[in-house]
């Protein structure tokens, strides 16, 4: 069996649809396909709960998705389950008061696309049984609206469960990124996060394949829309991948690998609008010669570097604390030290930094950018990168270490975005 995703891009428009659902056809193992949101709908559903106007803006994301369905010819398939939703996303905006209705307006773009996806899947793959699922009834997860963590036992007992009573040759469209708690409120999983809902599936269903179909041809060593030099990683381990998705690499969610069943599940990440140009294989094998992994930069990052108040009796106390306090505002740093955490830009921040203020003195960036370095042997690094952040410096481009291991370098810049240069890292890294 194989479980396919496909990402944001891959399901942008009709024409991008119709080459998901030629993969599809080309092989009957593909059983399971796991859809995200159109383009930048999550995004703009994002703008849309913070808006003055959100009635008017949702009715643009509905219309988009009407012309899409029109597009394909199958409208009038889409037309009552269309106008269900749109009724129940304005009166989700209309109660915009109870928070964890986030949540459920953004679901609304996993909703829609994989509707739309499922009736052209339908059409085009008959006489295949195609059966359309709620992710969101099978995904169950905590309370940690925004980035929920999934149940695994009772998750992988729903999937099995459901799966049991379908006929071996159907086809099941379903979500990304959407999970739902005890209170069957619905919860997403992170910002990108459908690559982590198609590795529950794979890892419940034991499944021997888990595609990951998006715009790029597979995993490099830094992102090839922004770096000529970029190369392909044709082979990677387990913890390599997990290593790089865990620093902040795009391409994969950086929870996807943590289910995935090592001994049985092989992950390939490819481009949609080119399957034959082939792409990355996840494997227990690998590249043991890969010492340089790759290099990953994040942006919109908040860093907030603290200082205890004196009543503060140790370090660990205070880190203790904030521990509790990010539990409690329910974020997930990215990276947490006695001196300061990271996080990536969120709603949740000011809340966080309101109840901080009570125990010690934080002060706060904002926009700032990480860059993370990935590989082996890194240590020997050290001094040419002294020599190269003094560089920077001399230019009024400040670096700061925040974390030094052997297999990964963490640095945050405050450089705004347009000036950003990190060629003489990029050269460091990965030699001329
Ligand atoms: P999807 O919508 O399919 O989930 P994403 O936008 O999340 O796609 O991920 C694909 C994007 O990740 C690519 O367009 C690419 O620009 C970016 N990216 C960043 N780093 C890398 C990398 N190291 N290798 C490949 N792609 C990368
Ligand atoms: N649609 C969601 C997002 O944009 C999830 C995903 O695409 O993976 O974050
Ligand atoms: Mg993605």
């Amino acid at each position: 069996m194989i479980v396919s995703k496909f990402g944001g891009s891959s399901v942008k428009d009709a024409s991008s649809i119709l080459n998901c659902l030629a993969i599809l056809k080309e092989n009957r193992q593909r059983s399971v396909v796991i859809v995200s949101a159109s383009g930048k709908t999550t995004n703009e559903l994002e703008i849309i709960w913070n808006s003055k106007e959100p009635h008017s803006l949702i009715k643009d994301v509905f219309n988009k998705h009407r012309d899409l369905a029109r597009e394909l010819g199958i409208y009038h398939l889409c037309q009552i389950y269309m106008d269900d939703l749109e009724t129940q996303a304005k009166e989700c905006l209309n109660h915009r008061t109870q928070n964890h209705l986030r949540d459920q307006l953004l679901s609304f773009g996993e909703r829609l696309s994989s509707f739309i996806f499922y009736r052209k899947a339908q059409e085009v793959l008959a006489p295949r049984e195609v059966i359309f699922d709620h992710a969101y009834e099978l995904i169950q997860t905590n309370s940690f609206y925004g980035e929920a963590d999934p149940l695994q036992d009772e998750t992988h007992r729903n999937i099995k469960k459901r799966f049991e009573k379908l006929a071996p040759e159907a086809l099941v469209i379903t979500q990304g990124f959407l999970g739902q708690n005890e209170e069957k409120n619905i919860t997403t999983l992170g910002r990108e996060g459908s690559d982590f809902s198609a590795s529950l599936f794979a890892s419940a269903l034991d499944s021997e394949i888990l595609e990951i179909w998006t715009d790029v041809d597979g995993i490099y060593d830094r992102d090839p829309h922004r770096f000529e030099n970029a190369k392909r990683l044709d082979h990677l381990s387990y913890e390599q991948a997990d290593t790089l998705a865990k620093s902040g690499m795009k391409v994969l969610f950086k929870r996807t690998i943590e289910p995935i069943n090592k001994n049985r599940t092989r992950v390939f990440v490819g481009q949609t609008s080119d399957p034959q140009k082939g792409g990355t294989i996840i494997s227990s094998e690998g590249n043991k010669e890969l010492k340089r992994l790759g290099m990953a930069i994040k942006e919109n990052i908040t860093q907030i570097n603290i200082a205890f108040n004196s009543d503060v009796s140790s370090n660990e106390h205070g880190l203790e604390n904030i521990k509790a306090l990010l539990d409690q505002c329910k974020i997930h740093p990215l990276f947490l030290s006695y001196k300061s955490v990271i996080l990536e830009n969120n709603e949740k921040i000011s809340s966080f930094v309101s109840k901080l203020k009570e125990f010690c003195c934080p002060v706060i960036f904002t926009n700032q950018i990480m860059i993370n370095l990935v590989g082996d042997e890194l240590l020997c690094l050290k001094q040419p990168l002294d020599n190269v952040l003094e560089e920077y410096e001399k230019e009024g481009k400040t670096f700061e270490v925040v974390e030094y291991r052997k297999n990964f370098i963490g640095l945050i810049t405050s450089s705004a975005k347009d000036h950003f240069d990190c060629s003489r890292l990029e050269k460091l890294f990965f030699g001329p």
